[in-house]
């Protein structure tokens, strides 16, 4: 089975039909097809079109066009299964507030129905001892480590990691692919999304390369390796 599967997915921002501008084509005519159980590297430059994509699998945006499908269900008309079953780690921003890390860790939890220890999920991430602190005095990494935790709560499925590594150090980095190697050994489809070749390199099966909207390769490490 697919984990992922998109067919002809284009997508644009500002298209109006009331104005003569068609807007960003952030996405065009992207096929893409991950399978069950694969560590699949998302990899393309600033600007090529990653978070959009992760943004129509989670239904958090319509595609202009195409068809979208995620752990087997339909998205939209299913995107409430999909975000049951897959941990999302976001780009971006981190959570905010006066909040402590496992007060953050707890609520994932709870959104996902699940009954994880938050000890073991920040223990696993190396935040105890960080948790009781407010997110706000977090640096860059430890929230990174936090949103990691965050979405390895209720086992899921699938994990999508958008530029997962940023601000973390290589200590950090490795740790976090040994992360990804143990939830991929349990059963996880992992999509990791970043613009760096040598983290996507370091932990994946398959890359898929995406310039301008556009994949313009999909291949193993070793064919790409071989290639260059
Ligand atoms: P990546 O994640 O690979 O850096 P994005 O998906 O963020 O790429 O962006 C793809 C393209 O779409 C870029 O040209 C970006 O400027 C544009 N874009 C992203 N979000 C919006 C938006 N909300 N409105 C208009 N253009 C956008
Ligand atoms: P990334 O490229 O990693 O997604 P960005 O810094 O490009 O991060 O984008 C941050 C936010 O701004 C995203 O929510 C994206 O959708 C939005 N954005 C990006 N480019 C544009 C744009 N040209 N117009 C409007 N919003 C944009």
């Amino acid at each position: 089975m697919a984990a992922i599967e998109l067919r002809g997915v284009t997508k644009r921002y500002g298209a109006s039909g009331l104005r003569k501008s068609n807007g960003v084509t952030a996405l065009r005519d992207v096929d893409l097809r991950v399978e069950d159980g694969e560590i699949f590297g998302f990899l393309g430059p600033n600007g090529a079109g990653k978070s959009t994509t992760i943004d129509v699998l989670l239904d958090y945006l319509a595609p202009t066009a195409g068809s979208v499908r995620v752990l087997g269900h339909d998205v939209p008309e299913e995107s409430v299964r999909v975000r049951e079953r897959t941990g999302v780690l976001p780009d971006g921003h981190g959570p905010i507030g006066e909040r402590t890390g496992r007060e953050h860790v707890e609520f994932a939890i709870e959104a996902k129905g699940a009954d994880d220890d938050p000890d073991e999920l920040l223990g696993r991430v190396g935040m105890l001892g960080p948790e009781e602190y407010p997110v706000a005095q977090y640096s860059k990494g430890m929230t990174q480590r936090l949103l990691l935790a965050m979405a390895l709560a209720g086992e899921p499925d699938l994990l999508i990691l958008d530029e997962p590594t940023t601000g973390l150090d290589p200590n950090g980095a490795r740790e976090m692919r040994e992360i990804i190697r143990e939830e991929n050994a349990r059963g996880a489809t992992v999509f990791f999304s970043s613009h760096i070749l040598e983290q996507v390199e370091a932990v994946c099966d398959r890359v898929a390369i995406l310039d301008r909207g556009e994949i313009v390769t999909v291949d193993s490490i070793e064919n790409l390796r071989e290639r260059a």
